[in-house]
């Protein structure tokens, strides 16, 4: 109880301390999402588009791009584009990056939130697919940053990783999703550091989400854990206030910090907590 009530109130006192939200500064905006045709990155769609931003949106599926843009029009988006892309395919980030270049004619937000889908199972060996999702869920985001890198230094722009607790945190059933978002912390932790030392315009926002209650994580865990999940629009609402303050972090929901912080104080109970929250007999 100490402990958690201590976390608590170091959370307040950052909380306090953090610059507040000027929903106006996203009025005009100049806006990628990535994964937007379905849970968090959908719902941020939404929120750019009733703070009146141009957006670009980004997934496989042209024909759900297609409505998730027509109801961003209908919310207030400024402009709503879609580009149908496969983040599986060497070409396709640079062709999402030069299509929101040039229609909006730079860029201010980049916000990376897409994943390949990946199973919920123990780790049978399969490499080819850890290969792939590292393609899907890291290589793709290097290369679309690199890519924009230009246009956010001209504009003072904001890069925006969309991570999760998982990249912080061992769990099972997930290694090979897990070992993305491990990448993803290090390698834009390491970047951020490089911008720093080049005085860069350029701000890295991590956000490190627990559970979200969207589609593609309820139908995974719904059986096997009583973990509560989170609302996806109040997260896609917070990665976005994260990336307009252009704060370094986030942690939604507010604890994932304490469980964080958890994993190195207390390894032993840590281990124990992960191993007996989920159902599983082998
Ligand atoms: P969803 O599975 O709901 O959405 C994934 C998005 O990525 C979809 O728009 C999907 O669209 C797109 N996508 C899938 N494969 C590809 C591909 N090969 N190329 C391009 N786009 C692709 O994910 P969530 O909304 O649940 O998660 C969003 C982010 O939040 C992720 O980064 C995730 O790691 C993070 N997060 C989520 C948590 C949760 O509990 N939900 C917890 C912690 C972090 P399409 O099928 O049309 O391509």
């Amino acid at each position: 109880k100490i402990i958690l009530g201590s976390l608590f109130v170091a959370y307040l006192a950052v909380k306090w301390t953090a610059p507040s939200f000027n929903a106006e500064s996203l009025r005009g905006a100049r806006v990628l999402v990535t994964g937007a045709s379905t849970g968090i990155g959908e719902q941020m769609a939404y929120h750019y588009a009733s703070f009146g931003a141009q957006i670009v949106i980004t997934a496989r599926r042209e024909k759900v791009l297609q409505q998730v843009a027509e109801k961003c029009l209908s919310l207030g988006a400024q402009r709503a584009l879609y580009i149908a892309a496969d983040m599986g395919n060497e070409s396709d980030p640079d062709k999402v990056i030069d299509f929101a270049l040039e229609k909006l004619g730079g860029l201010d937000y980049v916000v990376l939130n897409h994943i390949g889908p990946s199973p919920f199972s123990m780790w049978e060996g399969d490499v080819e697919h850890t290969r792939w999702l590292m393609k899907v869920n890291f290589f793709s985001y290097i290369q679309m940053a690199w890519k924009a890198m230009a246009s956010l230094e001209q504009n003072k722009g904001s890069l925006v990783i969309v991570s999760s607790l998982l990249g912080k945190m061992p769990s099972p059933f997930v290694a090979p999703y897990s070992s993305t978002k491990f990448a993803l912390n290090g390698f834009f932790g390491a970047l951020r550091h490089e911008l720093a030392m080049k005085k860069s315009n350029v701000s890295i926002s991590i956000c490190t989400l627990g559970l979200i209650d969207t589609e593609s994580a309820m139908e995974k865990v719904r059986d096997v854990t009583n973990v509560p999940a989170y609302p996806a629009t109040d997260a896609a609402l917070n990665i976005i206030m994260t990336g307009a303050t252009r704060q370094h972090e986030l942690f939604y929901p507010w604890f994932t910090h304490g469980l964080a912080l958890t994993e190195d104080w207390f390894p032993s109970l840590t281990d124990y907590f992960v191993q007996n929250s989920y159902n599983y007999s082998p």
